[in-house]
């Protein structure tokens, strides 16, 4: 009987993509991208039919969950298209976007409409002048504005993302708490990691860790450990008095690995098997090669399984592994 689920050989069932639409955004943070980026010439990065195909030949091999990220989705011209085109997917049970929220004012209605179901949006802070100096060029309002519009629509997961920096917005933790309590929504922290080197900032030295924020929230409000799964790498926690959950996510002081559900697949059309290390199978090229065969493509899909690497390596003070940056392999 021929194979119809992705299975790695670790036996772990992968059931997620993450999928980057764009590597351009209208943003620059300093831990994502450097100043003056050069971005793609358009003949590397793949159409929106060629996203949609994919997204198609994953959602018959079992995946259930697919998640839009980038550079920033929302930048891309008729991306709307491809939300229709992938929420309408048989199979496909949660659709998920990861964003800046610059655009969220302009389209969450349209988003609700086409099935997202769970939107990331990123914010290190709420202080205009810091947000303006981790972006380079953002303005909160907006941000703040577009989370609303997302509440409003009637999305029914919306996350925060904040990635804290040492000495940066570490101070800015509690009250992204109390933001997330007032508003009824979720908060993940995360913790920096080596993506492509930056020249903003070392590292090494403004590496903060999960326990250490973890430590500050519990000093204000008690945190229970829960056991929610929501099939990304967050670990959650609850507090007794509201609804918000606070997660954390560890790539350094939590090695998650061994529960990895998903794969990538990068704005160039690379399949990534693993965040942190460089296996990589072109499927732009098989899709152009075979006329948008979505057979032949499952079969290359199933095939790439077996060089999943049961771990990745990257450590805080370790060298740099990965040279690609976060807005190329998507967050
Ligand atoms: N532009 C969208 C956004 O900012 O949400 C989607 C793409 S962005 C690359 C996805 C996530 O990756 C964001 O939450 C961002 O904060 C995070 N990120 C970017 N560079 C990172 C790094 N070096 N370490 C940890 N997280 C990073
Ligand atoms: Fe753009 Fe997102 Fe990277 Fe910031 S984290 S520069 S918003 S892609």
């Amino acid at each position: 009987m021929s194979k119809t689920q992705l299975v790695d050989q670790f036996g772990r069932e992968i059931t997620y993509v993450r999928m980057s639409v764009t590597d351009r955004c209208d943003y620059r943070c300093v831990y994502c991208m450097d100043e003056k980026m050069t971005f793609l010439p358009r003949e590397d990065v793949m159409s929106l039919e060629e996203i949609q195909l994919i997204a198609q030949a994953f959602t018959e091999l079992g995946v259930t969950k697919i998640r839009l990220t980038g550079g920033e989705p929302l930048v891309r011209r008729d991306v709307l298209s491809l939300f229709n085109g992938i929420g309408s997917l048989p199979g496909l049970k949660d659709f998920c976007l990861t964003t800046n929220g610059s655009q969220l004012v302009k389209y969450a209605k349209q988003l609700k409409d086409s099935g997202v179901n769970r939107i990331n949006i990123s914010l290190d802070t709420l202080n205009p002048l810091l947000f303006k100096s981790l972006t380079r060029i953002g303005k909160v309002e907006q941000v703040l504005e577009g989370i609303d519009a997302a509440i409003e629509a009637g999305i029914e997961n919306i996350k925060i993302n904040a990635v804290v920096l040492k000495g940066r917005n570490d101070r800015e933790i509690m009250s992204l708490v109390d933001y997330v309590r007032s508003k009824g929504i979720n908060i993940s922290f995360i913790e920096e990691m080596p993506l492509g080197t930056v020249s903003s900032h070392d590292r090494a030295e403004t590496y903060y860790s999960s326990e250490d924020i973890l430590k500050d929230i519990s000093e204000v409000y008690p945190l229970t450990a829960s056991d929610l799964n929501t099939g990304g790498p967050s670990r959650y926690w609850t507090m007794s008095d509201r609804a918000s959950k606070i997660g954390f996510i560890s790539p350094h002081s939590n090695n998650f690995c061994s529960e990895c559900n998903r794969v990538r697949v990068t704005v160039k059309g690379e399949l990534l098997l693993c965040l942190g290390n460089e296996n990589a199978v072109d499927l732009k090229q098989i899709v152009r090669d075979n006329d948008g065969d979505v057979e032949v493509l499952k079969q290359h899909l199933l095939d790439a399984m077996s060089n999943k690497p049961k771990e990745h390596h990257f450590t805080v003070d370790g060298e740099v592994q990965v040279v690609r940056f976060m807005n190329m392999t998507g967050g």
